[in-house]
């Protein structure tokens, strides 16, 4: 098995999360990229764990250095970026890497490593996908208000990915992620 780098973005709520964690726990060979954020963390969110919590100057310092394969500005507000080193290790121990990333990451990536295979999840409706945001509960309503604004810009780039899979079922959409990789 060839090694790849899978990159999957899609909007807010769409379940990426959770596609991306029943993959992973499906299958070793995968390895998801731990980002580093400038965003405070959730309650229950470990650092190193569910992203790397960098200070604004932190972040500066490995753009600087050249420590990032990719970053962007997200929901106009917090930085978020891939560390590159974990990633090119991980490739080469064979592994395939997972980045769970925005629109605009995606396409510095692949921009980057035209190797790299661009997903987009959808949502089975855009009804479905009001209704998964907001019964997470995690975003008060500006904030989800927010969200669904840059959902739109994300729905109408999906056509510059290399595939888009429907996350209406997680086993099947990581199945058909799975898939795309092999
Ligand atoms: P959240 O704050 O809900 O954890 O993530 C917000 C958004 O940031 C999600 O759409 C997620 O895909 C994106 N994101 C997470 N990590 C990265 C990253 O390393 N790079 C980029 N470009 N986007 C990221």
């Amino acid at each position: 098995m060839t090694s790849r780098l899978a990159v999957i973005a899609g909007p807010t709520a769409v379940g990426k999360g959770t596609v991306v964690r029943h993959l992973l726990a499906e299958h070793p060979e995968f390895q998801l990229s731990v980002s580093a954020t400038t965003r405070a963390p959730r309650p229950g969110e470990r650092d190193g764990v569910d992203y790397f919590f960098w200070t604004q100057k932190r972040f500066d310092e490995a753009i600087a250095n050249n420590e990032l394969l990719e970053y962007a500005t997200v929901h106009g507000l917090n930085r978020y970026g891939t560390p590159r080193k974990p990633v090119e290790e991980a490739l080469a121990l064979g592994k395939h890497v997972v980045l769970e990333i925005d629109i605009q990451g995606a396409s510095q990536v692949k921009a980057a490593m035209p190797e790299a295979v661009t997903i987009f999840i959808q949502p089975p409706s855009w009804e479905e996908l009001v209704r998964r945001l907001s019964s997470r509960g995690t975003e008060d309503e500006a904030e989800q208000e927010k969200r669904l604004a840059t959902a739109r810009i994300e729905l109408a780039s999906a056509d510059d990915f290399d595939y888009q899979v429907i996350n209406d079922e997680v086993a099947k959409c990581a199945a058909q992620v799975v898939e795309l990789m092999s």
